[in-house]
């Protein structure tokens, strides 16, 4: 076994981490810039083949345990494109919007809250209005960041992040639309379908995963911030009154599951409550579940009570009936909603940056390691045979075979054991098997633990076993 001194994090500073996330992520498949051979698309990013298994195990874990495990939990995947008027009645057109001002000398375009926030501090720019926040910067006399010009900024004004597009073929015929910014809506405008449908009882809950789009003004932060990104949205519908009640069991339900099913780090997480200030205005209350990015906290997930606004905004612009009827209590109303809302991609992030370590071993060497919960990992276990000759292959290839049965297996024949151990290490392959001359006699194998390095060995027969224990 080899003796390793653990050097958490070896990066100088945090936004150094980033860095070093970002080329790993590319070095060795997870994450890739968008459309990179035309010179790129800003803020787009491809999910390369270990990538997309990370972000496949995110999804089916997330799934498990808010739809299969609950038995007052249904899912539902509702279309992108939705009819106009379902903007209208959420408040997308009228308020989704974020305050942004261009400088008229470099032409760089600044987002007011960001900008003044980092200079004001946090919740700073909270009901302010955009005449107040231009008064701010005027009378501070605040450069543009690009270019040190002063006094060169336009007025604010609001930018609304729906990304419109038209619907229908010929110009005269087609319709403005757009592409959800939310997966939300498409569970409220179903509501009543799935409830006559898989004659659900209030209090239940509907979920889903889908792309939504945002036209950020301020996209950044590798996959932080992108203007297409995926959610994993449940509302749960319940009875008013009972809403600060089920507001808790699902802040505590979320925090769980990132610890105990994800096995993110206690110490990286935090909850944020929203003040009066900061609340929507659809919503009694709401709180941030963060988390300690390589640049600082951010919000992971966000979960809002958000009192009937949704159901009533849809029955006014519908004129469809989407009340609930209790049976029991012989009784009408509008369920209250609690929403816990996630963004996969970020989640995506934080999984990164929690499993990301350098580690200094003997003689000065170092390695790489992205410690994931197995759980998450692209591969399993991956097996290697020691010479690609003598039969040796051929029996790791035995082995691929019959594991494959259980979980995703890598076959790993190229270059020197050693470096085949560093590339496993870099996507976070919690096991490595060896096939060697004596397995050929005797049935036995070496593993490898990713996160020790320690090795047994064991007979071909009992690695599933060894893993299944180890695993949990
Ligand atoms: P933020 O304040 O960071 O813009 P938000 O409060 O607008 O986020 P919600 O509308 O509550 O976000 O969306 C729920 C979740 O979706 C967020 O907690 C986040 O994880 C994710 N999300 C929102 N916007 C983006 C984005 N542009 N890129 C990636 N993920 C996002």
């Amino acid at each position: 076994m080899k003796l390793f001194l653990k050097l958490s994090f070896m990066a100088k500073d945090r936004e150094d981490s980033l860095k070093h996330i970002v080329a790993v992520a590319k070095r060795r498949g997870f994450v890739f810039a968008g459309s990179e051979i035309y010179g790129g698309l800003s803020n787009t990013f491809d999910y390369g083949p270990v990538g997309i298994e990370i972000l496949q195990n995110l999804k089916k874990l997330w799934w498990e345990y808010f739809v299969h495990k609950r038995k007052d939990v249904v899912g539902l995947d509702s279309s992108i494109l939705l009819n106009p008027s379902v903007w209208e009645a959420s408040g997308h057109v009228g308020n989704f919007s974020d305050p942004l001002m261009d400088c008229k000398q470099c032409k760089t375009r600044i987002r007011v809250d960001h900008f003044l926030e980092e200079k004001k501090g946090e919740s700073f720019c909270t009901g302010k209005t955009l005449k107040e926040l231009q008064k701010v910067i005027e009378d501070e006399k605040y450069a543009c960041p690009s270019c040190g010009a002063v006094g060169t900024f336009t007025e604010p004004r609001s930018f609304n992040l729906m990304f419109k597009t038209s619907h229908g073929a010929s110009e005269d015929n087609s319709m403005d639309i757009y592409l959800r910014p939310e997966t939300a809506q498409g569970i409220f405008i179903n509501f009543k379908n799935i409830y006559n449908s898989s004659r659900r009882k209030v209090p239940f809950g509907i979920a889903q995963i889908g792309k939504s789009f945002r036209n950020e003004i301020m996209a950044r932060q590798f996959i932080f911030r992108t203007r297409e990104f995926e959610q994993m949205e449940m509302e749960f519908f319940c009875e008013p009154g009972t809403q600060t009640e089920w507001f808790t069991t699902w802040l505590d339900y979320c925090m769980n599951w990132l610890t105990n099913v994800i096995g993110l780090k206690k110490e990286n997480l935090r909850i944020r409550e929203h003040d009066k200030e900061e609340l929507s205005f659809y919503s009694d209350r709401t709180a941030d579940i963060e988390y300690k990015f390589p640049f600082g906290w951010g919000e992971l997930w966000g979960i809002a009570s958000r009192t009937d606004y949704d159901l009533k905004q849809h029955e006014k612009f519908s004129g469809q009936d989407l009340k609930y009827h209790d049976q029991v209590q012989n009784k009408k109303y509008l369920p209250y909603v609690v929403e816990p809302a996630l963004g996969l991609n970020r989640l995506f992030l934080a999984v990164l940056s929690d499993a990301y370590e350098e580690e200094k071993l003997e003689k000065e060497e170092m390695r790489t390691v992205l410690h994931f919960n197995p759980k998450v990992s692209p591969f399993k276990v991956a097996i290697f045979p020691l010479m690609k000759k003598d039969g040796l292959d051929i029996k790791a290839k035995e082995i691929v075979e019959s594991l494959s049965k259980i979980w995703y297996v890598d076959y790993d024949d190229s270059a020197a054991i050693g470096k085949r151990y560093r590339r496993h290490d870099e996507i976070g392959t919690p096991f490595c098997i060896t096939v060697d001359y004596d397995s050929l006699k005797d049935d036995t194998v070496t593993i490898r633990e990713r996160d020790s390095m320690k090795q047994d060995r064991i007979a071909i027969k009992e690695i599933i076993g060894f893993i299944l224990e180890r695993m949990g």
